[in-house]
This record gives C-alpha cells, structure tokens and sequence, in this order.
C-alpha cells in the first residue's frame, strides 16, 4: 500500500525529520524532503537515497514559516496521502527576554506551518477518503522547559490544533494524531547537551549525565535515537493505525509518568 503513496516531512533535511523520511522511503513511498535551503534539502534526499536504495525523493526547498513556502511546497506537489508536520526551531531564552517578535516568530514556524499544510493537503485526503496528519510535538509540551517557554507554547499548541483537526475531518477516513517525543539525539540536542553539562567529555558520559541530572523520570536511561521516534510515526502514517485518531501518542523513553 505505501507504495503507492506520496509522504510529506517537512524539516527533514536532519535529525528526527530525516529518519522519518528514511523510515518511508524504505517501504517505497514517494516521499517529498523538505528543508529551507536547496541545497541541504538535495543533500538529504542524496543521502536517503543512497540509504535506503530507494529513488522516489522528491526534494523541495522552501521556508514554512511563511505562507509563500505553504504555497510553494504545495504547488510543487499538489497531494499527499501523509503529512507529517516535524520542523521546528528551538533555543534558549529567558522568559523576560522573549520579545514580542520572538513569540510570534515561534508561532509561526512551529506551529503555523503545520496548519497552513493542512489547510493546503486535507481537503484532497478527504476527497480520497484516505489520509495521515502526524504533528511531532515534544516533551516539552507537558513539562516546559524554563528557558524555552516560546518554544513549549508552540508544542502544546501543535497538541490543540491536532485534536481540533482530528474532530474536524471526523469519519472522512483521515486521521490526525501528535507523536510526543523525548530528548533525541539530533545533532542540535547534541550541540546543547555538550553546552549544559560539559563539552570536554565523551559524548556517551555527556548523555548519562544529562539524563540524570535533567531528566531523571527517564526509564530509558538515554537520548532516544531519530529511528525510534521514526518507528512510532511510520506505524501511525499506515493503514494499521486506522482506527487511532485525536491521540496523543509519547515515544519518550517513559519520562512523563502518566
Ligand atoms: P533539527 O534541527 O535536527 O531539524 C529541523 C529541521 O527543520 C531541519 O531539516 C531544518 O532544515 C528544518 N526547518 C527549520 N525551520 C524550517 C523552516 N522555516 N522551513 C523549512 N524547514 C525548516 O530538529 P530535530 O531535533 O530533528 O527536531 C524535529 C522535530 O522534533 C521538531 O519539531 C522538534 O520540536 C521535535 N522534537 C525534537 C526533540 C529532540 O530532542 N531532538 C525532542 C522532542 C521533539
């Protein structure tokens, strides 16, 4: 079945975006590569390629924080069977420095860039009676990380939107569900964790002391890694998850206790 059909991840030139595009192009979907700059978002798909054997990639530059990259992405491929909204900016700030501007920008690429695909892809999903909306949300939804509060905001409101867009399309056959990941090891949580506990030690010893010092709730006793959070995103873009929808659905290593 997923042959046949056509994948968008957005942000997925890196980290968790890249294996959830690696994740379908092993089973031979067409899956679109997004990223801002043209020439990372050929690279990944160069890379996915060659990973996984697979030629389907269809890589398409475009910034969605703004609507004329919605437009574009859409002009260039004018329907998808599963939308899996992934980019997102992260970075610390105190909550007092946050400036008005930075809220909105926040708004606008983590969050409003999954609604204006949305808008763009449902009505063709509904038509089909056949389509997927998977919002990667984070930890930092339910627990808010002090110094990133903007960017908390914008992962419970990708929760909101996704159940209010679940009701909306109720009984058409298109599902729309939150994957909630953990701390993954991307090369940004890379970077922040060698900041936070210590860049002069080896990377797996800069892992263990993160985990236990900042997110000591972690059954798993690690970062999780990319395919693990891809793994739960592939199952929820299949036909064996039809009767999930409005869910919120954690891939977080047990860290949030209920
Ligand atoms: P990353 O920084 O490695 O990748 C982000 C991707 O988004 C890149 O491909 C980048 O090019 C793209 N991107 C950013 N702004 C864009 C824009 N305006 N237009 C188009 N593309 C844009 O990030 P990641 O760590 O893999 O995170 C991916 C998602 O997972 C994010 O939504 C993040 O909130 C969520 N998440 C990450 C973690 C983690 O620990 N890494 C944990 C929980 C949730």
């Amino acid at each position: 079945e997923t042959t046949k059909r056509t994948v968008l991840v957005s942000g997925s030139t890196s980290g968790i975006g890249e294996a959830i595009a690696t994740a379908f192009a092993r089973d031979g979907a067409t899956v679109v590569v997004n990223g801002r700059d043209q020439e990372r978002t050929e690279a990944a798909a160069g890379r996915i390629r060659s990973a996984t054997g697979h030629d389907g990639l269809l890589p398409v530059a475009a910034d969605l924080g703004t609507a004329e990259g919605a437009r574009t992405v859409f002009d260039a491929v004018p329907e998808v069977d599963v939308l899996v909204n992934n980019l997102g900016i992260f970075g610390a700030t105190p909550f007092m420095e946050i400036t008005d501007e930075e809220w909105h920008h926040y708004f606008e690429v983590n969050v409003l860039s999954g609604v204006r695909l949305a808008r763009h892809y449902i009505p063709g999903m509904v038509r089909r009676g056949w389509g997927r909306v998977i919002f990667i949300s984070s930890e930092s939804s339910l627990m808010i990380p002090t110094e990133m509060v903007h960017y908390g905001m914008t992962k419970t409101a990708q929760i909101s939107v996704s159940r209010g867009l679940a009701q909306t399309v109720a009984g058409s056959g298109v599902t729309v569900n939150t994957v909630l990941p953990g701390p993954t090891l991307t090369p940004g949580v890379e970077t922040f964790i060698a900041d936070r506990v210590g860049a002069d030690l080896p990377f797996a010893e800069a892992e263990a002391r993160f985990i236990a010092e900042e997110r000591p709730t972690s059954l798993l006793r690690r970062l999780i890694r990319p395919e693990e959070v891809a793994g739960l995103v592939h199952y929820v873009g299949s036909d064996a998850s039809s009767a999930t929808t409005g869910a919120t659905l954690r891939v977080d290593g047990g860290l949030i206790p209920m």
